[in-house]
């Protein structure tokens, strides 16, 4: 199965990415975890990415779209794969389809995480992560002991981004730029929206029932 998570920023798309990913044993795609592993490694790419997520604009499509063509290329995404803040534009999603079509695919399904803007800040200011693995946790929703990463025993952080001022202008780049791919799904009868309003384990279930997968 193809499948796009869409979604403000803080919505959970990572969260139920990941959560999918193991059931479905597909890959998990998360552009905004590439470009953060590429400023971790202080590539040319993590460079010119962090002046735009820094400020919390969209990394140029260009830049984004080449990078998705590459990984959706490799073999482990022949059975499916889950796309995780991409795309984030119209021209992406239209760039998008061209590759898939280059390649004999097609997106089978988008979930549309639906969460107002309120809830998204309060997500967004207690989101802790691991800069080792980019596992997400909550100070709150998700807690963890010690302040330590479970997957890999990391010391946890919270995103550079994850600032008032930055979290404001990344929502509003949401709405301006991301937004208008409901619609566009929508036309294309691929739309599923899920409530993302309760607990982790809920929100996931939903998505589960939405996707037809409920039971698995
Ligand atoms: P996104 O990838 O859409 O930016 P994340 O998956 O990183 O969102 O989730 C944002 C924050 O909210 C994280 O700290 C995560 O643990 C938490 N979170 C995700 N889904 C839920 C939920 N359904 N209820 C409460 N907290 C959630
Ligand atoms: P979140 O869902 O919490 O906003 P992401 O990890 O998806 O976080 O993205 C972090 C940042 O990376 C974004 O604010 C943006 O600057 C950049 N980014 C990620 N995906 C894209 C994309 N598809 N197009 C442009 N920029 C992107
Ligand atoms: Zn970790």
């Amino acid at each position: 199965m193809n499948l796009i998570l869409l979604g403000a920023p803080g919505a959970g798309k990572g969260t139920q990415a990941t959560g999918l990913s193991e059931i479905l044993n597909i890959p998990h795609i998360s552009t905004g975890e590439i470009f953060r592993d590429n400023i971790r490694r202080n590539t040319e790419l993590g460079k010119l990415a962090d002046t735009y997520i820094s400020k919390g604009e969209l990394v140029p499509d260009n830049v984004t779209v080449q990078i998705v063509k590459d990984r959706i290329s490799q073999k482990d995404c022949s059975k499916g794969f889950i796309l995780d803040g991409f795309p984030r534009t119209i021209a992406q999603a239209e760039m998008l389809e061209d590759i898939l079509t280059t390649e004999g695919k097609s997106i089978d399904k988008v979930v549309n995480i639906v969460i107002d803007d309120e809830a998204v800040v309060k997500r967004l200011s207690n989101r802790i992560v691991c800069p080792s693995c980019g596992e997400t946790y909550h100070l709150e929703f998700n807690p963890v002991e010690d302040n330590k990463c479970k997957k890999c025993g990391e010391q946890l952080v919270h995103r550079d981004d994850d600032k008032p001022d930055v979290i404001r202008n990344r929502i509003a780049a949401y709405h301006r730029q991301t937004e208008p791919l409901v619609e566009f799904y929508r036309g294309k009868g691929k739309l599923m929206n899920v409530l993302s309003e309760s607990s982790i384990e809920e929100s996931l279930q939903n998505t589960l029932y939405a996707l037809g997968l409920k039971g698995i």
